[in-house]
């Protein structure tokens, strides 16, 4: 057990003899109790293994093993009476803090057996996890009431970010969480400099002991990815409820983006089709075709493809006719799209990719929750800048991809010349569309809506030799996709380093946790969640 027989003190002693104590799994017992001087010995039958450690004369400050007898003649009985309930919580505390649905009593009973062949009963067990979720609560509200100088930490290390913390004073005069909103001052300024100005708002509710839902604005890079722009936490009160993957409380997301505009005026915010879908769905419940048909609807790149795909909707029913037009297709309809943003996105798309990588930071207690999304933005920006430091060609893969997936109807397209580079360009079984090379248009809108060009234009120039991507706008190309990843988030420091300001600490509004109110599903029990798992 002990190769070094000196110790920094006694806590430190007794936690070496535990550490033998499961180690070997023999029930080692405390005989000697004093200040200066601690001794175990061993219950075992027979068993003559003991061990006496007592302030040194010889280093100050330090304990010293003066009697050791290291031969067990006993053989583990599976009984430890060194391991009571504290011992086994400190075990098992950050293992509770992590899934407290999954380390239950049951469980760390079977674990204890399983990793150290030691009987520890049922009751123990369960005050070990409430005395384990008492000191993690602790610790949360400590972290809790340090968030003014979490804010204040973003504004020491990233200037000029907007941090903004509102907070109510109860009726005790403490004052209370209400809304949390930071955007960094160099994601404002790649975004509005290299993403094209559109923004989207993806959220989650959060699964921490508060009920807030956390909502972040998102760019789009010119892969087409997500771009993080800003983010909120808001306290929300109960009785909402999360749609599929996506949050329907539009009131809360006009608050972001009212802080998004406050930050970038003159953004266009566009409305999600499956949010649109979602709330017909709770009208007209699962209707066959009822999906396809409001897709097609908003997959309309002009009016005529959108008038005819709205009188389909009126054929079908009526009453979803009516409701699609109280829902503002101009909103969400491609063929309304401002011209120049140039995201042909009709549904949120990132959700997936949202939810793999900001969204999984909803797991953890507030404020390490906060900590995770600005290190997940931060290491996700540093990892694009990789992938697109050693991209070659003048577009993003994207575009690459984009233009592989027309070239099949464009190489077959009939094309035929007018004056001023003007074309009729006709693909088989298609309409003939008028494409402009002169003004990067076609009569089908695509390419003035998606910044690349349509199969009819795509046509022209594989007829005439020319090469696609000199005529894809330029957020599209590689040296702006660059820029948006040439400098991130700088590095946040851990909590014992943000500054301490004067103001009083704030407390969360608190639903009391209530064991087994989550059923452990078969999933939960199966995921593992690695440490440094990429966002
Ligand atoms: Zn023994
Ligand atoms: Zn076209």
């Amino acid at each position: 057990m002990v190769q070094n027989p000196v110790f920094i003190n006694g806590i430190a002693f007794k936690e070496a003899v535990l550490d033998h104590a499961l180690k070997t799994g023999r029930n080692i017992k405390q005989n000697r109790y004093d200040k200066a001087k601690i001794g175990f010995l061993c219950e075992g039958k027979g068993c003559s293994w003991r061990v006496y450690c007592s302030v040194s004369a010889k280093y100050p400050n330090k304990w010293q093993v003066k009697i050791m007898k290291k031969d067990h003649t006993c053989v583990p009985t599976g009984n430890c009476e060194m391991l009571k309930v504290p011992q086994i919580a400190r075990l098992f505390v950050d293992k509770i803090k992590e899934e407290p649905d999954y380390f239950m009593p049951m469980k760390i009973e079977e674990l204890v057996m399983e990793k150290w062949k030691i009987n520890v009963s049922r009751p123990q067990c369960q005050h070990v996890w409430t005395k384990a979720l008492r000191w993690i609560e602790r610790e949360y509200d400590k972290q809790f009431g340090r968030l003014r100088d979490y804010c204040a930490e973003i504004r020491s290390s990233n200037e000029n970010s907007s941090v903004e913390l509102d907070c109510v004073e109860n009726d005790d005069g403490i004052e209370v969480f209400k809304r949390f909103y930071v955007c960094f001052d160099i994601l404002r300024r790649s975004w509005k400099e290299t993403c094209m100005p559109l923004i989207g708002v993806d959220g989650c509710f959060l699964k921490s002991r508060m009920k807030g839902q956390l909502l972040v604005a998102l760019g789009r890079d010119a892969d087409n990815a997500i771009y993080p722009i800003a983010w909120a936490v808001i306290k929300v009160d109960l009785g909402l409820e999360e749609g599929e993957g996506y949050v329907m409380v539009s009131d809360r997301q006009k608050g972001l983006i009212a802080a998004v505009k406050r930050a970038l005026p003159q953004i266009e915010h566009r409305m999600c089709v499956r949010h649109i879908y979602g709330n017909l769905k709770k009208n007209h419940g699962k209707k066959p075709d009822m999906k396809l048909k409001i897709w097609n609807l908003a997959w309309s790149y002009n009016e005529a493809d959108y008038r005819a795909n709205l009188r389909d909707i009126e054929m079908y029913d009526q009453d979803v006719y009516d409701d699609v037009m109280k829902s503002k297709p101009e909103k969400w309809c491609r063929a309304f799209y401002k011209l120049g943003p140039y995201c042909e996105d009709v549904e949120n798309n990132s959700t997936e990719s949202f939810n793999n990588s900001i969204g999984k930071a909803r797991d953890k207690p507030f404020v390490p929750m906060l900590e995770t999304i600005a290190r997940l933005a931060m290491v996700r920006i540093a990892k694009r800048d990789v992938i697109c430091s050693s991209h070659e060609g003048l577009c993003t893969p994207y575009v690459i991809e984009m233009l592989e997936s027309l070239h099949k109807k464009a190489s077959e397209s009939m094309v035929r010349p007018s004056t001023n580079q003007t074309y009729e360009s006709t693909t088989s079984n298609g309409c003939a569309h008028r494409v402009s090379l002169a003004s990067r248009t076609c009569s089908c809108r695509r390419w003035e809506i998606t910044g690349i060009s349509c199969e009819h234009a795509y046509g022209v120039m594989l007829s005439k030799g020319l090469e696609a991507q000199d005529y894809v706008v330029h957020w599209f190309k590689t040296p702006i996709w660059r820029r948006t990843y040439a400098e991130g988030i700088v590095p946040l420091r851990g909590a014992k380093f943000w500054p301490v300001g004067p103001e009083p600490s704030i407390i969360e509004h608190v639903i009391p946790y209530q064991p087994g109110c989550k059923k452990v599903t078969k999933t939960d029990k199966k995921r593992k969640r690695g440490v440094n798992e990429s966002p």
